[in-house]
């Protein structure tokens, strides 16, 4: 399965410059969506995860699947206000913007094994704002898998302390 077929490069989206990365013909296809959710499941169970968060709003749509595959918990960040309960919040930058993540302060529990599931990593900022939330509640980050890594753009250098999985990369 090659996984690079499945995503489409569209240029100067969703402003001048940007290089988007577009998944829709990936989960659009049952074979590669299944083999790229079955590659997070088995790192999921590698790295022992015992719940699964996934950040708004293509998190959702990889994490989710991650989370029944294994009879685990799904945790989603959500934009602000769209969380109805007492929530965690962080800002960050993006590579296009600003933007800020909420998560319920009790849908994850101290001590708990959390994988974070997104499609792209980029700068870096999304995930690092999803691992603030996650330690703010007193869990432990044990993976972060992305579908896409933009190596360009050394997003990984902020994760360091962090073990990470990405299924594509791009130079
Ligand atoms: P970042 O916080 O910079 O790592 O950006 C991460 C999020 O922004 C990803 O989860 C993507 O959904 C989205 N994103 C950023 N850059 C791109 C891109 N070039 N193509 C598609 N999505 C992107």
């Amino acid at each position: 399965m090659n996984l690079y077929d499945y995503v489409t490069n569209v240029p100067d989206f969703p402003q001048k410059g940007i290089q988007f990365k577009d998944i829709t013909p990936l989960i659009g296809d049952g074979d590669a969506f299944r083999y790229a959710t079955e590659q997070f499941a088995s790192y999921a169970k590698k790295v022992n995860a015992d719940v699964i968060v996934g950040p708004d709003a293509r998190g959702f749509i990889f994490g989710a699947p991650v989370a029944t595959h294994l009879r685990l918990p799904f945790v989603p960040v959500r934009k602000p206000g769209k969380l109805p309960r007492e929530t965690l919040t962080e800002t960050y930058s993006l590579e296009y913007g600003e933007n800020a993540l909420s998560i319920h302060k009790d849908d994850i529990k101290p001590g708990q094994n959390v994988l974070i599931v997104d499609d792209l990593l980029a700068t870096g900022g999304t995930i690092k704002a999803t691992i603030k939330l996650v330690e703010k509640a007193g869990a432990r980050v044990c993976g972060l898998a992305f579908l896409i890594e933009l190596a360009f753009l050394h997003g990984r250098d902020k994760l360091d302390a962090y073990d990470i999985l990405t299924l594509m990369q791009y130079d």
